[in-house]
């Protein structure tokens, strides 16, 4: 009797545009999922659930929730992700917004619930002429409030807060201010933390060097609870390290680069964590199959490669923000 030795190592998806109608139709576009061209098997999957730019709630028909659930569990797709509407903003000063922020991260739960969803993943907002302390607790008591009214939600997802390239008032720059938003909440057991890896490098970490990713998880782990962190964006850069710019790229082609991403790979922590690719893809719609290949062969590499430092193109791709909304 032989048992074959699987590879632990990360498993790699991508945030999905259309919506629980059109994401499945992605992933399959890419090679995403247990029936891929190559036989791979899945990944984590990311969506919004509803239109991102928008107050609008997106409703949902009954059938395309079970054709969505059944569809991702076909392809072995997951852990589902659904990342929060670009309009909401929790640190908010003016209470008309914030109380619309926290009406729309409930309608997020409440959705997120009936998709299966593991976490809705959260900018934690932008404070303004506020302190920082102030924002921090402004986010704190939006997240405390979404979390009480959807108490009795079974299989409520957990609420993820995403780090920022930190650009004006935006919370989430550091690790420290992710773990005041966790303390404030008394370490909430539904609270978790998203990394991303293009606003990482926005905010000042290097994880491109071999010392700078020490560093990096040397403050991680000072600060949170690695447990914490359920999932990892992942995204190159087109900006400069710190240079506080949330720009996109796709994998290997922008500052962070190939050897930063197979050293990633190669880390016992980041490993572990599902990757989602938020990129814009080679053809400017998003997470492909190119980007995907690169992050499979940079993994299967074992370790760093090296890899010649390509100049960032830095123009390779339309800058039509962070990543493709819905049409
Ligand atoms: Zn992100």
């Amino acid at each position: 009797m032989s048992q074959m030795a699987i590879k632990e190592g990360p498993r790699f998806g991508a945030h999905l545009s259309g919506g629980v109608k059109g994401a499945l139709a992605h992933a399959r576009r890419m090679g995403l999922g247990r029936s891929g061209p190559a036989g791979q098997g899945g990944g984590p999957i990311q969506i919004w659930s509803r239109n991102p730019s928008a107050w609008r709630r997106g409703s949902h028909d009954p059938q395309d929730v079970t054709r969505f659930r059944d569809g991702c569990a076909e392809l072995d797709l997951a852990p589902l992700f659904i990342h929060g509407i670009y309009l909401m903003n929790f640190a908010s000063a003016d209470d008309v917004l914030w109380e619309r922020s926290i009406e729309a991260l409930v309608d997020h739960l409440v959705v997120g619930a009936t998709l299966g969803a593991q976490a809705v993943i959260l900018h934690p907002g932008a404070g303004g002429i506020q302190s920082r302390e102030q924002a921090l607790d402004r986010c704190a008591l939006a997240m405390r409030r979404a979390l009480e009214r959807t108490e009795p939600i079974a299989g409520r997802p957990r609420i993820a807060l995403e780090t920022c390239a930190g650009a004006g008032s935006a919370l989430g720059r550091t690790f420290g201010e992710l773990a005041t938003v966790l303390d404030l909440l008394d370490g909430h057991p539904a609270v978790a933390i998203a990394l991303d890896t293009a606003h990482l490098w926005g905010s000042g970490y290097d994880l491109a060097s071999e010392s700078g990713l020490d560093a990096t998880m040397a403050e991680i782990e000072a600060t949170l609870p690695l447990e914490r962190i359920i999932a990892v964006h992942a995204n190159d850069s087109k900006a400069p390290l710190g240079s506080l710019k949330d720009r996109h790229e796709n994998i290997g082609q922008g500052y962070i680069g190939e050897a930063g991403f197979a050293r990633l790979l190669a880390h016992p922590a980041w490993c572990r964590w599902p990757w989602i690719m938020e990129v814009p893809g080679y053809d400017g719609s998003g997470p492909d199959a190119a980007n995907l290949d690169t992050l499979r062969r940079l993994s299967s590499a074992g370790g760093p490669v090296a890899v010649a430092r390509d100049q960032p193109t830095g123009g390779g791709s339309p800058a039509t923000g962070p990543w493709p909304a819905l049409p």
